[in-house]
């Protein structure tokens, strides 16, 4: 076991979803001195994150950024919008979706939850933790609504506990279809700078994100990306807000300041990592995730163990949850992997706590630290007991070998 006074050879193998590896480019930008937050040349680093940002999130609209880790801007997202006993429409994807329907409840919201019954047949987990949202389930939802008590759609994008995507663009269909004037609030902190976004075009009002999964960065900053219609919400909703308030960040932002001291090294980071992304270019950066995913998928398959999303059309490029085999406590095999070979995975958490782990694919990663660390699963999986149907390092190889990856234009 590590203890923190010992320092082990070599990289630990950070393979969880989130906080991601950090590459040494954004760690050497962060290590820079602090300056001062109402200085002259902190206005210039301001307006440019916020136009990065932009470009990350695809809008031309505000994007607020909290000095606090995601769930501070989930908490933003609803009381800028929305007022005491609002009922939101929230779908049950799993943990995360779970975890921000609970803060909708702590702050004297009326979350309805939208879920997809039963277990299913081959491992007995909820079906809900295996497909994304379905979109023609919100369209009814939202039908029934007659009064239009609803005032918000609240969906994750990519469910971090599972590896399952969701369609957004479809969800904000089916609220027009529906003809109903609810808001669509978007997690995307997982999904965000690795997997396809569009705020604008995807007609989202709020969408919160954080740093410390695509952006490559550590913990500490989060995001609410806004559009139009979320601004005029913030007129008359009545949470009570005062650090969260959008409006006097929104104003200040225009000068890249804030209305208070904002985290000047992560910003520092931040700088960094959309000069990393945006200098490769955003679909570079989605192929690469992709890649990363279909061969951890072949290495998964090769196993013979089932893969979490049940849904092929919505395999998430960011993670991939692992369903071990009954009688295999998934966090005992994690922690044989982590004392063996100093090797982090993805625990399974909530409902599917001890029945999965899940392989991170984000962040500072390339094939051969991606083979590195299906190596250590594949020898943990042994070591544990497990029966395998073949191997998945081999085959996360042959993958690799035949499909290049993509280059910068
Ligand atoms: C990580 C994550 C969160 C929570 O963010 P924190 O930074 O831990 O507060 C919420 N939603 C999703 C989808 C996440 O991946």
């Amino acid at each position: 076991m590590l203890t923190l006074d010992q320092h082990p050879s070599g990289r630990h193998f950070l393979q969880i979803p989130g906080p991601s590896p950090v590459p040494d480019r954004i760690l050497r930008a962060i290590s820079l001195p602090t300056i001062d937050h109402r200085g002259p040349e902190f206005g210039a680093l301001g307006l440019k994150v916020i136009q990065g940002l932009q470009q990350v999130f695809g809008t031309r609209h505000p994007v607020a950024i909290y000095p606090a880790s995601g769930t501070g801007a989930w908490e933003a997202a609803l009381v800028n919008t929305l007022s005491p006993g609002d009922a939101v429409l929230m779908v049950e994807t799993g943990h995360f979706a779970m975890l921000w329907q609970k803060l909708a409840l702590r702050l004297g919201l009326a979350p309805q939850v939208l879920t997809r019954p039963g277990t299913c047949a081959e491992t007995g987990l909820p079906l809900a933790w295996r497909h994304g949202v379905d979109p023609a389930a919100i369209g009814e939802a939202l039908r029934a609504d007659r009064e239009q008590r609803i005032r918000a759609v609240c969906v994750v994008h990519n469910e971090t506990s599972t590896g399952v995507t969701s369609d957004i663009a479809a969800v904000r269909r089916a609220i027009d279809v529906a003809g109903h004037p609810a808001l669509l609030m978007v997690d995307t902190i997982s999904g965000l700078a690795s997997a396809d976004y569009r705020h604008d075009e995807w007609g989202v009002d709020v969408t919160v994100s954080g740093s410390q999964k695509g952006l490559m960065l550590p913990p500490g900053i989060s995001f609410n990306a806004l559009s139009p219609r979320a601004l005029q919400a913030n007129e008359t909703a009545r949470l009570p807000r005062a650090y969260w308030a959008w409006n006097e960040i929104v104003e200040m932002n225009r000068s890249g300041y804030w209305p208070y001291t904002p985290n000047t090294n992560l910003l520092y980071g931040l700088h960094e990592s959309l000069d990393m992304l945006l200098g490769q270019g955003l679909e570079v950066v989605f192929a690469r995730h992709r890649r990363w995913g279909e061969a951890v998928r072949s290495a998964v398959r090769a196993w013979g163990l089932p893969i979490q999303c049940a849904d092929e059309a919505l395999y998430s490029p960011v993670l991939t949850g692992v369903i071990t085999p009954e009688g295999i406590d998934a966090d005992a095999l994690r922690r044989c992997i982590h004392e063996r070979f100093d090797l982090s995975l993805g625990t399974g958490l909530g409902r599917i706590k001890g029945r999965m782990f899940r392989i991170g694919h984000l962040g500072d990663c390339n094939d051969l630290t991606l083979m590195a660390a299906l190596s250590g699963v594949e020898m943990g999986l042994r070591l544990q007991g497990v029966a395998l149907a073949g191997s998945g390092v081999q085959a996360a190889m042959d993958h690799f070998t035949a499909h290049p990856a993509p280059k910068p234009a």
